[in-house]
């Protein structure tokens, strides 16, 4: 072991206990404490008994190997090393979170947020949002078999005075969040912004040297643009100039980077769509009424452009606003009965920085609207491909990861049995709880 490593361990060793309260961290404190040596061999040779395994479609009885780290079900094969019996347990890829905020904003807090993904069988989550400054201090907690996988778009593009601009001051004015900034060291390292080609072109230099993961940009009320650039009262309410967001996409597809686009209207979803979007960050009707038109389901359809729910943002108005948190439910549910008759990749992620996205589950459960199928898929297999679409993840299959969530109960029947967790099992070793 280094000299770098002894030092990063004492960093892990100070921030694991602090939250030595929970059992959770203590059980991950304890893998993260295996020796280095044994965590990056590959994990031992293990037979998994009397599963019930989802192959996309539904449950059958498998014997399932972890071999050289990935799923095999080869009938040929009955020695293992070892031998887990999963007690008629339903097995399920991992779940996973399409849209947070929670890693890559600060250094502290890192291995219990990862726990709590681990927890909620969570394995791969998205960031469309975050500062390279802290990926960088963080990368060695998190891409680890004993952590979460996280994929970063670092900070986005959005237009002069746009979001996320306000809320990064609002939130280091009141909670002190970024310590390490002051409000003029914000821009190009909390938000990039730019007006025009020229400022563009400058920025994505920037960017790019960042080396995101993929790209995120922001059109808030695009069909605005031109009220709501120079007024103050949209100060923080406004995105990036919708006319220059094609430029934006050549730029990151010439760098093989998917762009990902916040949007908050119908308009905003066309325009990023037309643009050669790849991804919807958050699918409108997520916080107010707003209903997606044929039109644009039309084009996410011809784009096979991921859309992330993020719905539950709706939730924080339901005390406050119950009216308007009802006539948002509403919408909610005539714009997924429509996608989903549409047939476009639905993708489930939750923008809340206090979770995972097991909020976003339960909530779209609670619509009412889509089959248990359909979330178990918008939550497994099509929000793996969107956070990683280059590894062989999300589904159980010959030759793909060894990561699974086994369930006490049978998730189509009743999707409260997603919730209901017998054991972990990620990159071929179960987790110890
Ligand atoms: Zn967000």
């Amino acid at each position: 072991m280094t000299m770098d490593a002894t030092a990063r361990d004492g960093r892990r060793s100070r921030m694991l206990r602090r939250s030595l309260g929970l059992s959770l961290a203590v059980a991950l404190a304890a893998l993260f404490f295996t020796s280095c040596a044994s965590l990056s061999a590959a994990p031992p040779e293990i037979r998994f008994d009397n599963g019930l395994w989802f192959n996309g479609e539904e449950f059958e009885p498998r014997t399932g190997y972890v071999v050289d780290g990935v799923l095999r079900f080869s009938k040929t094969r009955r020695e293992a090393a070892s031998v887990i019996d999963l007690d008629e347990a339903y097995v399920v890829p991992p779940f996973c979170e399409a849209h947070n905020h929670n890693i890559g904003d600060a250094v502290d807090g890192v291995p219990e947020i990862a726990a709590r993904y681990l927890k909620d069988g969570v394995f791969y989550a998205m960031m469309p949002g975050s500062f390279a400054y802290y990926r960088e201090r963080i990368a060695d907690l998190i891409n680890t078999p004993t952590s979460v996988d996280v994929s970063f778009a670092n900070n986005g593009l959005t237009g002069a005075g746009g979001h996320p601009r306000r809320l990064r001051e609002f939130l280091k004015a009141r909670f002190g969040k970024y310590p390490e900034f002051t409000k003029e060291m914000l821009p190009d390292k909390g938000y990039f912004e730019a007006d025009t080609l020229e400022e563009l072109h400058a920025k994505w230099a920037l960017i790019r040297a960042e080396n995101p993961d993929f790209v995120k940009v922001m059109l808030l009320y695009s069909e605005e643009y031109e009220k709501r650039k120079d007024d103050p009262a949209f100060y923080g309410k406004r995105g990036l100039d919708p006319g220059l967001l094609p430029a934006l996409v050549r730029l990151a597809h010439e760098s093989d980077l998917r762009v990902a686009v916040h949007v908050e209207t119908n308009f905003d979803m066309a325009t990023a769509l037309r643009a050669g979007a790849d991804i919807i960050a958050h699918i409108p009707s997520k916080s107010s009424p707003e209903r997606i038109s044929d039109e644009t389901i039309r084009l996410a359809k011809d784009a096979d452009a991921a859309l992330v729910t993020t719905f539950s943002l709706a939730r924080r108005h339901k005390v406050q606003s119950p009216d308007r948190y009802a006539a948002t439910v509403e919408s909610q549910r005539e714009n997924l009965v429509r996608l989903k008759r549409a047939g476009v990749n639905l993708v489930l992620g939750s923008d809340n920085v206090r979770g995972t996205s097991r909020g976003e589950a339960r909530h779209l459960a609670s619509l009412g609207v889509l089959d248990n199928k359909t979330l178990l898929q918008m939550w497994t297999v099509n929000c793996a491909r969107t956070v990683f679409p280059d590894r062989k993840i999300g589904r159980l299959e010959d030759g793909y990861e060894a990561s699974f969530v086994a369930l006490k109960g049978d998730p189509l029947a009743d999707f409260e049995n997603a919730f209901r967790i017998h054991m972990r099992v990620k990159d071929g070793r179960p987790l110890p709880f």
